[in-house]
């Protein structure tokens, strides 16, 4: 009977020290390979570090996302990021397989923070609903207003089509232009967007854009933005 009992810790025993580590593992991402790096300690992913990748934009963001959500979790059993299916999964493969032989026994089933279903009232100056491009810059434009603001976006993450908009941004006469020393035109862009359109645009909408389009670049610039590269 003891002899049973000293089997039974010494296994225990060994499954904690393997447990503790670091544990590298791959899956299949969009563009290619997700290899992670899995931190463990006393039987739990205490972090991980995604170490190569090939996947664009905005699904590098569901990535962290879904790492965090495996972490707090200690479960494998959690929603893949829509927009982002192929990621989450290669980023879950990769766990799964990098704790493969760690010890490391995830729950099941995702084990998620009590919901709280009280609701309460909150007082603000503007709600902006759908946090893509537009929602975002007016949320932000609210802000630096002194508005207090609510953003309220129906998908896990923000960002929209937005997220998915890699070919650039159409501006004339704008400060970047300037710097490169190239000449143009709120009056060539209007005349182009016009004729792109069939001249069948809101005349005063395409005016808007193409006189204020330089604007928002400086804008995006001075937050962060990198558009030096003009096409
Ligand atoms: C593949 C692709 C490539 C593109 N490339 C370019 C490009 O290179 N250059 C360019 O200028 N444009 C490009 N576009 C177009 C550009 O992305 C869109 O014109 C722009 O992103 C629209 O921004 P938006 O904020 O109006 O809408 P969206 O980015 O679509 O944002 C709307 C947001 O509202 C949210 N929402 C909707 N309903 C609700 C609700 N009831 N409650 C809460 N949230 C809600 C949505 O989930 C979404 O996040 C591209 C578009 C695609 C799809």
């Amino acid at each position: 009977m003891i002899k049973k009992v000293l089997c039974m810790s010494a296994l225990v025993s060994s499954i904690a020290v393997a447990s503790k580590g670091e544990f590298i593992g791959s899956g299949k991402g969009y563009n290619g390979e997700i290899k992670v790096k899995v931190s463990g300690e006393n039987n739990q992913i205490k972090e991980i570090e995604v170490i190569k990748h090939e996947e664009s934009g905005f699904t590098r963001r569901a990535m962290k996302k879904i790492s965090d959500e495996i972490i707090t979790t200690q479960s494998l059993d959690v929603d893949n990021i829509a927009g982002a299916t192929y990621t989450s999964e290669g980023l879950k493969e990769a766990v799964a397989k990098a704790i493969a032989s760690s010890g490391i026994i995830l729950n099941k089933v995702a084990v998620k923070n009590k919901m709280t279903s009280e609701y309460k009232d909150i007082d603000t100056d503007v709600v902006v609903v759908g946090g893509g491009g537009a929602g975002l810059a007016a949320a932000i434009a609210a802000k630096e207003n002194g508005a207090r603001v609510i953003l309220l976006e129906k998908m896990p993450m923000v960002g929209g089509n937005t997220n998915y908009a890699t070919g650039g941004i159409n501006a004339a006469d704008t400060s970047v232009q300037k710097k490169l020393g190239i000449e143009d035109s709120a009056e060539l862009y209007y005349n182009d967007t016009m004729k792109g359109g069939k001249n069948l645009n809101d005349v005063s909408l395409v005016k808007k854009l193409t006189q204020e389009s330089k604007y928002a670049i400086d804008w995006l610039i001075s937050k962060g933005t990198d558009l030096t590269e003009v096409s």
